[in-house]
């Protein structure tokens, strides 16, 4: 039997615990997961790639079968050469369906093997997102609850010195 793999991607800028509570439940059903960061996406991101990979790479330390990777292009062609059968997204609420609906038939437009998984994570982070962590550390606000150390440390930072 093949591996079973997963891609997760996203922009993850900067990774916060609802993505990390996918990732956790995406890895109990794939042999690997690869977290990917987009490389190509409209919106100007506030940290680097760079940044954001050595995030995501603390973040899953204990996650034997969890890798972190960023790419480029299509994810449909990014997915097949990394030998996956699969893609994660989170569904937070209904508002993000029409999107990701609409993502995920273009996928399969494209590759009809490709499979989009959709994760709920706990409630708790249901209305979480990474805008909304950078907004609340542009005015002080508390996020320890929503993303680990390591980023806040990282938020802080930049907020600092931009
Ligand atoms: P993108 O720009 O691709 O939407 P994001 O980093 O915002 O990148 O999100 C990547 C994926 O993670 C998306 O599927 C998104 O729905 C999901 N996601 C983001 N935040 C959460 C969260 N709090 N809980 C569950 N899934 C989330």
């Amino acid at each position: 039997m093949p591996k079973k793999i997963a891609i997760y991607p996203g922009s993850f800028d900067p990774i916060t615990y609802g993505h990390i509570d996918i990732i956790k439940r995406a890895s109990m059903l794939f042999d690997e997961v690869v977290v990917a960061v987009a490389r190509n996406l409209g919106k100007t991101p506030l940290f680097s790639e760079a940044e954001r990979v050595a995030m995501i790479r603390e973040a899953i330390r204990e996650l034997p079968t969890v890798s972190v990777d960023s790419f480029q292009g299509l994810l449909v062609d990014y997915a097949r050469s990394m030998g996956a059968q699969a893609v994660i997204r989170g569904l937070r609420a209904v508002s993000d369906f029409e999107y990701e609906l609409q993502m995920a038939l273009v996928n399969r437009k494209l590759d009809e093997h490709m499979i989009t998984v959709f994760l709920m994570p706990h409630e708790k982070y249901s209305y979480l997102n990474s805008s909304i962590v950078k907004e609340l550390v542009r005015f002080n606000g508390d996020v320890s609850s929503f993303v680990p150390p390591h980023v806040e440390e990282n938020l802080l930072q930049k907020m600092r010195k931009p």
